[in-house]
């Protein structure tokens, strides 16, 4: 199916199991309050077999993970019978201010009742006692997703969101330096870029550069550089006797600090987990040189600069303590997010790959 968002499908909830009943509707939901919450953060949680509830998908503009599919039963409407016969969207709190989230709830609904039939939706509290989904418009959600058909007799052409420059080099894992790349490929292409130039943003210029590009190359014009494209103007490019960028060289994770040896994996970890599971929070004999007394408190140097990188890359809940190197419940909910989007197992654990992944994997 062509689909009008990214439509990501790789992470999966524990929190399901089997329906007995027809699918008869659709309950909309929002991820509540504090604002300000991400959607890859929603994601991990739901996944999460501690958290007990899911949804089928989960909503943001331009993008949709489907996280339990929908001939599953997801676990999001406090009432058995609803979650028998219903399928959850869970949807970006701020999408009242945010069409664009609107509209992508509204393509999904289309596209769920181009399988299931004529759906009708309902809010969550409709099930049972809540606010959720806040001062959400159905109704106009419902005549968005009715609008949204394509024209009789013409082509279906792909809306690409408002913000889709964003979320796309997000999600296919790019760095700044794979960005400024792609941007010298399209400027050698002789194309305009905007105003900024190479600057290592996939910006909407970027974004609508590369749209242009794939279709004068016959390709699908999502603005989402993907294999295909790189193939395609790679070719281009050296049709017109010019060179192809060399790929950036991928940045190096330190060597994991803690002991490896069978009967021996050390990690880290909670202080409650076992001896193997380094808190830096309590000596750990174990481990000569990584834990170290500080002021009187135990740290663990290797964790300290772990919490480092993942502040650098932009987990801010762990500024409030800072890379104080003692792993407690803020390190391991950021590392379960981590692990999540950056598609590892997610055990809130770190283990050499959770490490290696923290330098090595760009996901933001
Ligand atoms: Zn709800």
């Amino acid at each position: 199916m062509a689909r009008a968002y990214t439509y990501i499908t790789k992470f999966t909830s524990p929190n399901q199991n089997t329906r007995n009943r027809k699918i008869e509707g659709i309950t909309i939901h929002w991820w509540g309050n504090p604002v300000g919450q991400k959607i890859e953060g929603i994601v991990s949680w739901l996944c999460d077999k501690r958290a007990g509830t899911s949804a089928h998908y989960v909503v943001s503009d331009g993008i949709v993970y489907c996280i339990v599919a929908p001939g599953k039963r997801a676990w999001h409407a406090g009432n058995s019978t609803a979650n028998h016969t219903q399928i959850g969207i869970e949807l970006d709190p701020n999408a009242s201010k945010r069409t664009g989230t609107m509209r992508t709830a509204a393509a999904l609904i289309k596209d769920l009742r181009s399988t299931y039939g004529d759906l009708p939706l309902s809010p969550h509290k409709r099930w049972t006692s809540t606010e959720c989904p806040g001062n959400y418009d159905l109704a106009a959600l419902d005549r968005l997703a009715r609008g949204a058909a394509a024209p009789a007799g013409g082509a279906s052409k792909p809306a690409v969101s408002k913000n889709a420059w964003e979320t796309s080099p997000r999600i296919q894992g790019m760095s700044k330096a794979e960005v400024k790349r792609i941007q010298q490929m399209l400027v050698d292409a002789n194309n305009s870029i905007g105003k900024s130039g190479v600057d290592g943003s996939y910006g909407k210029d970027t974004f609508n550069t590369v749209k242009r590009v794939q279709k004068a190359l016959g390709l699908t014009a999502d603005g989402v550089f993907g294999p295909a494209t790189e193939k395609a103007l790679a070719a281009h490019l050296k049709a017109m006797g010019k060179k192809v960028p060399a790929r950036p060289a991928k940045p190096k994770a330190p060597a994991f600090p803690l002991p490896r040896k069978t009967g021996a994996l050390y990690y880290y970890g909670l202080a409650s987990g076992p001896k193997t599971s380094v808190s830096g929070q309590t000596r750990n004999t174990a481990v000569p040189g990584d834990v170290v007394q500080v002021k009187g408190r135990w740290m663990s140097k290797g964790l300290a600069l772990f919490q480092a990188q993942l502040i650098k890359r932009g987990w801010s809940e762990l500024k409030k303590d800072g890379p104080d190197g003692r792993f407690g419940k803020t390190t391991e909910k950021v590392v379960r997010q981590f692990q999540t989007v950056a598609g590892l197992k997610v055990d809130g654990q770190v283990g050499p790959a959770t490490w290696a992944a923290a330098w090595e994997t760009p996901v933001k």
